[in-house]
């Protein structure tokens, strides 16, 4: 009789936990998994699948106004927020069915239930009262909004969780933050026809990117009647009489809105799960401390997706899932590649992004070239739309290597992809010049862009 009831037991159906739960039986072994909320995890039902609905959703008005420039006559367009909340749950529960289906198709047993780890290979299954034994346990129970507590009144708030499901558009929104999700609702609900205001404590939004990219989109949202107060803070939340909120910010300014959202970065989720008591090892935020290879300090415990805090994106966690099955079932151990991850940012116009920055090259390399384009991208010219194109890349002068590529404007998503095989496979700018253009397109400039635009030689610019 086999010493365990499974070979693998997965905390989490998000999308990492599926993944490895769906290969891993696919390879015979005896899986199982628990989910206690709904299969798909942040992605499928709260994350990056609704927020590219509302994104298109909210892009509508754009494109009608760009239509009379093509001689079209748009009837006056009117949107109904239910309907697309109805119409989103509906993808999303036919998302979570496929979820399910994949893993109960590969042979994977599913309890739709809290589990808590009891010790290193017991789980205690909550619905049902008992415990189950495994041989090998991932954790890949993802994260939660950071619920900002020491705000006060941050009970009247909304996350990103809430916003999807509001009940009511609201008519004005403040939103803290300037990460992606930040962002991007600032800009769903822009285009909802919401009066919207952006709080950021930094100086410029989306400190992780290119500054190019940062104030180019900065611009375009302030353009289109996206309010953006930075250096600030919320002080404090109070409810008025009306139901509606007042807000407080650090430099003094009283904001009044129908809803406050907080989009502060995201928590790992391991709170009750029983780490203690299996010996797991958690950092500072309280996620799990794992090594290369995903494994904690407990040898049979493994943890993988956001609940680790390595980087917080549905496809890394699916690699991470990947070499998880590699390293644990298949004898062969592999370690997940974190570099030059390709990324997007759902804004209007959109950021794709891939590899190092200008600063960020710069405090890598001792030269570096800068070959920089922003023009009106084709569609915009007949819609009498102003907004540029901003593309960029940034090259390892002593090698020739091309280390970063930012885009900012339409389909910059769908680039970034394409750019992150290039950047990946150590290209050099002389292979970017060597490929020839598809007219007429954007993606063009990015082959086309001969000279440097300036260079940065041991941190200083050179025209
Ligand atoms: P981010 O880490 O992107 O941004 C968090 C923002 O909150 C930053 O602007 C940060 O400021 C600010 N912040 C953090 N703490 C405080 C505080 N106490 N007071 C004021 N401001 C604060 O997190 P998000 O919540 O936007 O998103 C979570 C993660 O989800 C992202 O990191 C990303 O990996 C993933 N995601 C990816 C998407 C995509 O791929 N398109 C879309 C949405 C989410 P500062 O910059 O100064 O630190």
């Amino acid at each position: 009789m086999a010493k365990y009831d499974y070979d693998l037991f997965v905390i989490g159906g998000g999308s990492g936990g599926v993944r490895a739960s769906r290969v891993a039986a696919g390879l015979g072994k005896r899986v199982a998994i628990a989910e206690e909320y709904r299969f798909g995890g942040t992605c499928v039902i709260r994350g990056c699948v609704p927020k590219k609905l509302y994104v298109y959703a909210s892009q509508f008005p754009e494109h009608f106004a760009d239509a009379a420039g093509y001689g079209w006559t748009v009837p006056d367009a009117k949107f109904d927020w239910r309907t697309l909340v109805a119409n989103k749950e509906r993808e999303i529960t036919r998302l979570e069915g496929i979820y399910r289906k994949n893993v109960e198709g590969a042979g994977g047993e599913i309890f739709h239930s809290r589990a808590r780890l009891v010790d290193a290979h017991t789980i205690f299954i909550e619905t049902e009262g008992r415990t189950v034994t495994a041989d090998q346990i991932l954790i890949a129970t993802g994260g939660r909004p950071n619920p900002h507590e020491a705000l006060p009144g941050r009970e009247h708030c909304i996350s990103s969780n809430e916003a999807f499901d509001l009940p009511e558009l609201p008519k004005s929104i403040v939103i803290a933050g300037g990460g992606y999700i930040a962002v991007e609702f600032a800009n769903i609900f822009h285009g909802l026809g919401v009066e919207t205001t952006l709080v950021y404590r930094g100086l410029e939004i989306l400190s992780r990117f290119d500054m190019d990219l940062r104030r180019g989109l900065h611009e375009a949202m302030e353009q289109k009647g996206i309010r953006i107060i930075l250096q600030a803070v919320g002080e404090w939340v109070a409810k008025r009489p009306d139901g509606g909120l007042d807000i407080l910010l650090s430099n003094g300014e009283r904001l009044g809105a129908d809803q406050f959202m907080l989009a502060l970065g995201r928590l790992p989720n391991t709170e009750n799960l029983g780490i203690e008591a299996a010996g797991v090892e958690t950092g500072k935020i309280g996620e799990i401390l794992v090594d290369a290879y995903s494994r904690t300090n407990v040898e049979n415990i493994w943890a993988i997706g956001d609940v680790t805090n390595r980087v917080q994106l549905t496809p890394v966690a699916i690699h991470e899932a990947m070499c998880f099955v590699e390293t644990a079932f298949k004898n062969n151990p592999t370690n997940p590649d974190h570099e030059c991850i390709p990324t997007a940012v759902f804004s209007q116009p959109e950021i794709g992004t891939v590899g190092l920055s200008e600063d960020e090259a710069c405090s890598r390399f001792e030269q570096i070239d800068i070959y920089r384009a922003a023009f009106r991208p084709m569609r915009n010219i007949l819609a009498g739309r102003d907004e540029k194109m901003i593309m960029k890349l940034v090259v390892d002068h002593s090698t020739g290597q091309v280390v970063g590529a930012h885009v900012l404007g339409p389909d910059a998503g769908e680039m970034a992809q394409l750019l992150g095989i290039s950047l990946k496979a150590g290209l050099t700018k002389d292979d970017f010049d060597r490929t020839m253009a598809l007219h007429p397109t954007a993606a063009e400039e990015l082959v086309t862009m001969y000279k440097p635009s300036y260079s940065v030689r041991n941190g200083k610019r050179v025209e």
